[in-house]
């Protein structure tokens, strides 16, 4: 592709402020120092009903977990606050919701059928299998297998991730397909409906987010790497030759959403990938990383995946994908910038970032373990928890009250089981931002409640009429 030139200002992505921490690809790994462990966030997500395994009550299955009512608030909240950054604040991204079962052509253009591969090795002892690029060697120097300490590994042999299934009563080649491994195909076989019927120009974008599988060889890490997850991802499509520009102006976004979104700047950073890392349809690649409690790992990938996807689509399928661009009366094939996050993973980084264990000051005068998730209040599952003191006829008919003209407004919770500090500590687990207390004084004199802050803890007395206006006030529902 020649490279066009003078590029007209539309075709070019606003100027990009603000640093972003980059770093050299082969970047160290080592591990954050969190108030969190992992054991302590699975614990949590398990004890609080967040997140817990897959038919536990069959054993489980590896590589698959299920939501509960707060892991699902939390998961929501996440993917709106995507939706809300990708698609609803811009006027040139629109959504897709492509379905997960594809032609299988499809995977054979876009090279997953012969490419889309991990290097699987198995431990000649005891016949487990690993990914190869998995298997670290100790403190020797040698590769000893994590299950038996065995040496002896197979060769590796090329594992393909992707699920198959089949459509129809027949089990044979001809109704084949594949569960999709990622989202994006969606995006380039419907780009020319999407971009006609939505009168999009180049350049624009198409998100969408939804279920993705990889038979991942070694799950692990809790929802880190799973096999069954969901993907939040953006094909941006661009002139060729201004894809470098919007490349950079991706990169400073994403890092700017998880910023907004309170992740510490300090456990962020974007890692160039070297060149013999890149996909095959990669020019420059980096992965937007965390740093976890096992490691510095990846959030999202943003790609520069040049044209390589139309073009295959366009030579599988016979149908051409090029675009006319009217205002310069040329035709071409868009190069695509892709940033393509995982939910599972990114809501993994925001509740370790979150965690905290601190000394709180007790009834009694003294001090007492909380552990506090300290979300972002557009993430947190539960914005306010209605309390009344007891269960005392005399406060319950207000505190329903109350709650009953919240919850239109806010995702409320209403508990009145056990002694106050114990509710006020069940809501600073799970990251409920404000706590609403009916006591005597609210039906005996004053009309008012305490509303109590997650973060200082400090106490206001608030208007019964007031609360739903103060409460508007002080949440902050949207990140930008
Ligand atoms: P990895 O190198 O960790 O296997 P990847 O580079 O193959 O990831 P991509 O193909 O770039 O991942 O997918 C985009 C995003 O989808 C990843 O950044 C990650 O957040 C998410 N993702 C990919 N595989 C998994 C998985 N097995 N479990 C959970 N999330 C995943």
């Amino acid at each position: 592709m020649s490279e066009p030139a003078d590029p007209s200002p539309r075709d070019l992505p606003p100027a990009v402020d603000g640093a972003v921490g980059h770093v050299a690809p082969d970047a160290d790994t080592a591990a954050g120092e969190h108030d969190a462990s992992m054991e302590r966030i699975v614990e949590l997500c398990k004890r609080r009903g967040l997140i817990f395994p897959s038919s536990e009550i069959y054993g489980g299955l590896r590589g698959a977990w299920d939501f509960g009512p707060l892991g699902v608030a939390l998961k929501d909240n996440v993917k709106a606050a995507w939706k809300r950054s990708m698609v609803q604040l811009r006027d040139d991204v629109v959504p897709l919701d492509a379905s997960i079962l594809m032609h299988p052509r499809v995977w054979e253009a876009s090279g997953h059928v012969a490419g889309f591969t991990d290097p699987l090795v198995e431990c000649r002892s005891c016949n487990q299998r690993f990914r190869a690029d998995h298997l670290e060697p100790n403190a020797a120097g040698e590769v000893v297998c994590p299950n038996c300490s065995g040496r002896e590994f197979t060769e590796p042999k090329a594992f393909n991730l992707m699920f198959r299934t089949f459509v129809g009563p027949t089990e044979d080649t001809s109704s084949l397909v594949w569960m999709r491994p990622e989202t994006a195909q969606g995006m380039f076989v419907d780009f020319a409906h999407v971009q006609l019927t939505s009168r999009q120009k180049v350049p624009f974008g198409i998100a969408q987010v939804g279920k993705s599988f990889r038979n991942e060889i070694t799950p692990r890490n809790f929802i880190f790497r799973v096999r069954e997850f969901e993907q939040m991802e953006m094909e941006f499509f661009v002139r060729p030759g201004t894809d470098e520009q919007w490349h950079d102006y991706w990169i400073a976004q994403r890092w700017q959403w998880y910023v907004d979104l309170g992740m510490r700047p300090g456990n962020l950073r974007i890692r160039d990938h070297a060149k013999q890392e890149l996909s095959h349809y990669s020019k420059a690649t980096v992965d937007v990383e965390y740093r976890f409690p096992f490691a510095w790992s990846e959030l999202e990938g943003i790609a520069n995946r040049t044209d390589f996807d139309l073009r295959q689509h366009s030579e599988f399928s016979g149908k051409d994908l090029s675009y006319y661009d009217a205002e310069r009366d040329e035709r071409y094939l868009p190069y695509v910038i892709e940033p393509a996050a995982g939910v599972d993973r990114t809501m993994l980084a925001f509740l370790v970032d979150a965690y905290r264990e601190e000394q709180a000051p007790t009834a009694k005068g003294g001090t007492d373990k909380r552990v506090v998730l300290r979300l972002h209040h557009a993430l947190a599952p539960v914005k306010v928890a209605v309390l009344p003191l007891s269960r005392n006829a005399a406060l319950v008919p207000t505190a329903r009250r109350l709650n009953d003209l919240l919850k239109p407004r806010f995702d409320t919770q209403y508990d009145d089981a056990g002694a106050i500090g114990r509710r006020y500590r069940r809501q600073d687990e799970v990251g409920t931002p404000f706590c609403v207390t009916v006591d005597f004084q609210t039906v005996e004199s004053d009309d008012a409640v305490t509303v109590r802050d997650r973060d200082t803890m400090t106490q206001e007395r608030v208007g019964l009429d007031r609360v739903p206006d103060y409460l508007s006030e002080r949440l902050r529902l949207s990140s930008r």
